[in-house]
């Protein structure tokens, strides 16, 4: 069964169409505002400059803002295997949440089951690669926290939806806060970058570093957000890149 949209569109997107064939990721988004309408409205207002394909409401309802063959303005300066400012490669999806800045409350049931519906429709249609359906912020890792660690990316990759490693939970929990030796690191930094996230050219760079940690584990490693590089972190980073 295919997801019911409605439509809302949003004049914010560019006037060439793309072929099909450029769609290569699907991005997820919280919209970061405490109220739904105003979060709609300002997707929608020529002024903000900003849109996303979709909006999941609270209840569940799916609205297309962009038709999916025009390119909206979701993602901003960003970064994925090489890729810069994925706008043009990529489908955004906005969920209804208020965000880390306010309560950031958890996604509700029924925009997860919508999340889910949609995203299979989305993957069929233009032949994404579940590894390909990404958080805001692993493709602006400096800049952005959403969806967040709240975002059930585990629950979506059962459904093959997205992607998640194959280990025992508590066999990685016995690894969580012991520390790499200096390769153990260096070898993480770099199964990061083959992931996909933005490869930091200077090692010292430590802000840039702990950002791009950071988002590693919203996605993977969702119960510790430290921004700190451990075993357990080295041990998913691996099993990720065996897929
Ligand atoms: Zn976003």
């Amino acid at each position: 069964m295919w997801p019911k949209i409605l439509t809302n569109y949003s004049p914010n997107f560019n006037a060439i169409k793309r072929s099909k064939k450029n769609i290569k990721f699907i991005i997820i988004h919280y919209t970061g505002m405490k109220y739904e309408l105003s979060a709609l409205k300002r997707l929608c207002n020529i002024k903000a400059k900003v849109s996303a394909h979709f909006f999941i409401k609270k209840n569940g309802s799916i609205l297309n803002l962009v038709p999916p063959l025009y390119e909206a303005w979701h993602a901003g300066k960003s970064s994925w295997k090489g890729l810069k400012s994925l706008n043009k490669y990529s489908i955004g999806i906005e969920i209804q949440n208020s965000g880390h800045d306010n309560k950031y409350e958890n996604f509700s049931q029924k925009q997860i089951f919508s999340t889910k519906k949609l995203l299979k429709y989305l993957i069929n249609e233009y032949r994404v690669k579940s590894k390909n359906v990404l958080g805001h912020s692993d493709i602006a890792p400096d800049r952005k926290k959403d969806p967040g660690e709240k975002f059930p990316w585990k629950e979506l990759a059962k459904s093959r939806l997205s992607q998640w490693h194959n280990l025992s939970e508590n066999k990685l929990k016995q690894k969580r806060l012991i520390s790499l030796n200096y390769i153990e690191e260096s070898n993480f930094m770099t199964n990061l970058s083959k992931i996909g996230y933005f490869k930091i050219s200077q090692q010292n760079n430590n802000v840039k570093k702990r950002n791009i940690i950071k988002a590693f584990q919203r996605h993977f490693r969702q119960n510790l957000i430290n921004g700190i590089s451990d075993q357990e972190c080295l041990m998913i980073s691996k099993d990720l890149l065996k897929s």
